[in-house]
């Protein structure tokens, strides 16, 4: 599933991998954390290369709904409920500085950018006591924000925000409008090299797919980060959502950025002619069928856009912390080599341009306020205890997916186009998929810590519900905190 923004990318220029060499710093992982950290690390003189597994924006970055925006949703709520006041001043303004870096550099370098108002609404009557926190929480930190009666929807809408002068992108436009500017640094852009381990020595040694570099700092700008040091994959949740765009008549387009405060989530924004909606979220491989979460989501697009016809559908995956804030600073047990940032919360678009200042703060400068107070974060008892609930969580669907595989025994025949099985199988469970009329049998056993994955019928992939690694039918790692493929087996 191809994004809007990927089905006509901007054109990227990369190096060839150049083995042996040293950076000052190494940035695996060609996102918009990275991206922006690797460029900030340029124009302080630093030599910096950028490793990237697959192609630029080909992480979640490149299939973002990117909006650009200080009003974030619920967001306000979410990060109050499981901090102090404190921290959520310092989301704010990281949040600030982070929009007005993104204007600023969009300006600078010619990135198309349109300014929306963002809204915050009500699809429910319910959700109206949640619109009015999110207006207090909003106003307490310094919005300007506006408390509406309705959002400026084809539908009913029981009360909303709204922030004046937000921003939408192309997400793929500003990290080649990055790359470029990186290459005039100096900087080199190495793709298709997966990163599979850092040794936290000094200089740091990156071991990637193509051969070693060295660094003097090494950044994990990966989603999550792929190395087990701080076990971060058990701090964040891995959070898979979709999103659609549509030809609708013009004088249907919304005027606006919006997003509802119930669950299901409802995203809305246009690109030029078109309208753009997502939603849908769950937990990465937790789902039994992600395609009728496509189909959902199309459904509830054409019963309030009855003229839209569809033109891309796509999902792609973020990851949460259980208070809501970005982890973001040096790795445990790297030696002040090796730093990450995840945890973004689907607001990466500012939460990944708070990230790079604050690494990049870290390692040549000093800390703003909020870079402080986001650092020194003290961990309230109920957080620990929604992070507790999704290692439950996570072990439940350990002990689930086992009992299933060991409990079913796979057909002679293979699966049917597009489906995928887990099974019996020696010395572990199997999984075997039909895509494009090819069979191909794999361990079910997720390299990254042995939970069994399971099938996505919208993306046709083998997804890990443990920690959110992801891989295509022939086990090939797409996404997520593995560095490995699922091994693959003969087809008996
Ligand atoms: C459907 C959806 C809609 C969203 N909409 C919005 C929005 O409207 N506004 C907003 O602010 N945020 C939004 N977000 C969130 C935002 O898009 C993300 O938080 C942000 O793009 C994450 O950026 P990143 O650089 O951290 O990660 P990524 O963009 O995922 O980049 C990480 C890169 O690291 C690479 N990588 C991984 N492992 C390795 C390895 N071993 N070696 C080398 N490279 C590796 C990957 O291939 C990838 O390219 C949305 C998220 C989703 C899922």
């Amino acid at each position: 599933m191809t994004s809007l923004w990927q089905a006509e990318p901007p054109v990227i220029h990369t190096d060839a991998f150049e083995p042996d060499s040293s950076f000052d710093e190494v940035i695996v992982g060609g996102g918009i954390t990275g991206l922006v950290a690797a460029v900030l690390f340029a124009r302080q003189g630093r030599s910096v290369a950028v490793v990237e597994a697959r192609t630029i924006g080909s992480g979640t970055t490149g299939s973002s709904t990117a909006k650009v925006s200080r009003l974030q949703g619920t967001q306000f709520s979410r990060v109050s409920s499981h901090g102090y006041p404190a921290i959520l001043q310092a989301y704010a303004e990281a949040s600030s500085d982070a929009f007005d870096w993104v204007i600023d550099y969009a300006t600078d370098h010619a990135v198309p950018i349109e300014r929306r108002d963002a809204y915050t609404y009500a699809g429910t009557p319910e959700g109206t006591s949640r619109v009015d926190h999110e207006y207090h929480l909003a106003r307490k930190v310094g919005l300007d924000v506006q408390r509406l009666p309705e959002a400026p929807l084809p539908f009913r809408t029981h009360g909303a925000i709204r922030l004046a002068d937000q921003a939408q992108i192309d997400p793929l436009r500003l990290l080649a409008a990055l790359c470029a500017e990186l290459h005039t640094l100096g900087g080199k852009i190495f793709e298709y090299s997966r990163v599979t381990g850092v040794k936290a020595s000094s200089p740091a040694v990156v071991t990637t797919t193509d051969g070693k570099l060295s660094a003097e700092h090494v950044i994990l700008a990966t989603g999550t980060p792929i190395l087990y040091r701080g076990l971060y994959f058990t701090k964040v949740s891995a959070q898979r959502s979709y999103a659609q765009s549509f030809e609708v008549p013009a004088d249907s387009l919304p005027d606006g950025m919006f997003l509802n405060v119930e669950t299901p989530t409802r995203s809305v924004r246009t690109a030029g002619s078109l309208l753009l909606t997502g939603g849908n979220g769950h937990g990465v491989g937790r789902e039994a069928s992600p395609q009728a979460r496509v189909d959902e989501l199309t459904a509830w697009t054409t019963k309030h856009w009855p003229e839209a016809h569809l033109t891309h559908a796509w999902s792609a995956q973020d990851y949460s912390a259980a208070h809501h804030v970005p982890f973001v600073g040096w790795l445990p047990r790297g030696r002040g080599k090796i730093f990450l940032a995840t945890g973004y919360d689907k607001w990466g678009m500012t939460n990944g341009v708070a990230a790079a200042l604050t690494l990049v703060a870290d390692i040549l400068g000093s800390n703003t306020h909020w870079q402080k107070t986001l650092h020194h974060r003290i961990t309230l008892p109920r957080v620990i205890a929604t992070g507790i609930g999704e290692n439950a969580a996570v072990a439940w669907w350990y002990a689930r997916e086992y009992a299933s595989a060991l409990s079913t025994r796979l057909p002679s025949t293979p699966p049917a186009e597009g489906e995928g099985q887990v099974g019996r199988g020696w010395p572990a469970p199997v999984a075997v998929s039909t895509v494009g009329s090819v069979t191909c049998r794999v361990s079910a056993v997720c390299p990254h810590l042995a939970a069994i994955v399971t099938w996505n019928d919208a993306e046709k992939s083998w997804d890990c519900p443990a920690h959110g690694s992801r891989f295509s039918a022939d086990g090939t790692r797409l996404e997520g905190p593995t560095t490995r493929d699922l091994t693959r087996l003969a087809i008996p």
